[in-house]
């Protein structure tokens, strides 16, 4: 599913330039649940980041399905971004103004696609949220916008799916029921999973 050879990322901060992935290799095979462990500031969102076509390395290789990602231009990552990838970040990044159904099929209507209700009732179902369509994310405890979040990141069927700390700010818990859902979708979906 993903290829990534000696790859680099520097970031520069003045004159200095500070190396932060220094020739990470990595694959991840269909199907698989990864785990990304390391210390806070090791550059895990960076790598995250770098998979999901986020941002472009200093150097080395990502590819996806056979297709060398950072060949691409910026429109081209954006295009196999929203076919390819769903993406949960940290802070769950629901809009605000948007209802649970609305913040769902946003990646589609994004992509100029329309979305299936039953598709969508399915999802709701599955992360526990059924009922709670016309809600707005205010409305909703930790827990269920961070499962928001991943059906979100589900609608569109991505091969792949990126998960940034998807319980950091939550409960124990809150963090055992997302961790389940997580295994649920790899487990009943053969869902590909990188999960920091
Ligand atoms: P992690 O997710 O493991 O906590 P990050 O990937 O967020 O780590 O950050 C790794 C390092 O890169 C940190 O030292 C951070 O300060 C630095 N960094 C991250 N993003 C930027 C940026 N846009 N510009 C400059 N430095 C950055
Ligand atoms: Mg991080």
């Amino acid at each position: 599913m993903i290829e990534v050879a000696g790859l680099k990322k520097d970031y520069k901060s003045g004159k200095e330039v500070v190396p932060v992935l220094k020739g990470v290799d990595l694959s991840i095979e269909e199907g698989e649940f990864v785990c990304i462990i390391g210390p806070s500031g090791s550059g895990k969102t960076t790598l995250l980041h770098l998979l999901g076509g986020l941002d472009t390395p200093s150097s080395g290789t990502i590819k996806m399905k056979g297709t060398e990602l950072t060949s691409k231009s910026e429109k081209e990552r954006t295009i196999l971004r929203r076919k390819e990838i769903g993406f949960v970040f940290q802070n769950y990044q629901l809009l605000p103004t948007l209802t649970v159904y609305e913040n769902i099929v946003f990646p589609l209507h994004a992509d100029g696609k329309k979305a299936s209700h039953d598709e969508v009732q399915m999802l709701l179902d599955a992360v526990d949220l059924k009922g709670y369509d016309h809600r707005f994310p205010y409305e909703l405890s930790g827990g269920q916008q961070q499962r928001v979040a991943i059906a979100r990141a589900l609608i569109h069927k991505p091969s792949i799916l990126l998960a940034d700390e998807p319980t950091g700010n939550l409960d124990r818990q809150r963090r055992g029921d997302i961790l389940e859902w997580l295994a649920k979708f790899h487990a009943e979906r053969e869902q590909t999973i990188v999960m920091v």
